[in-house]
């Protein structure tokens, strides 16, 4: 393998792309459940480094969380008081 590399730890695991893994899993922006695993407690996006998604599912996501977003399924920010 090129980028093997022996002082790494083997068992780090790799983050995957969950939607990449499941082709049963679809980035619906009316699916605020399945959204709502890519936002941080404030409202945020996780960063495809944190979710571990590829580029292509990142961004079909951001999409898909801005557009529920647009339509009060999402928050864009969550205020917490206190
Ligand atoms: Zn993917």
């Amino acid at each position: 393998m090129a980028n093997y590399n022996p002082r790494k730890k083997t068992f780090i695991r790799r983050k995957i792309c969950r939607f990449c893994a499941d082709r049963s899993l679809k980035i619906d922006y009316k699916d605020s459940r399945t959204l709502r695993f890519f936002i941080t407690e404030r409202g945020k996006i996780l960063p495809k480094r944190i979710s571990g998604n590829c580029a292509v599912h990142q961004r079909r996501l951001t999409l898909a969380i801005k557009r529920a977003r647009n339509i009060a399924l999402l928050p864009y920010t969550i205020t917490i008081t206190k």
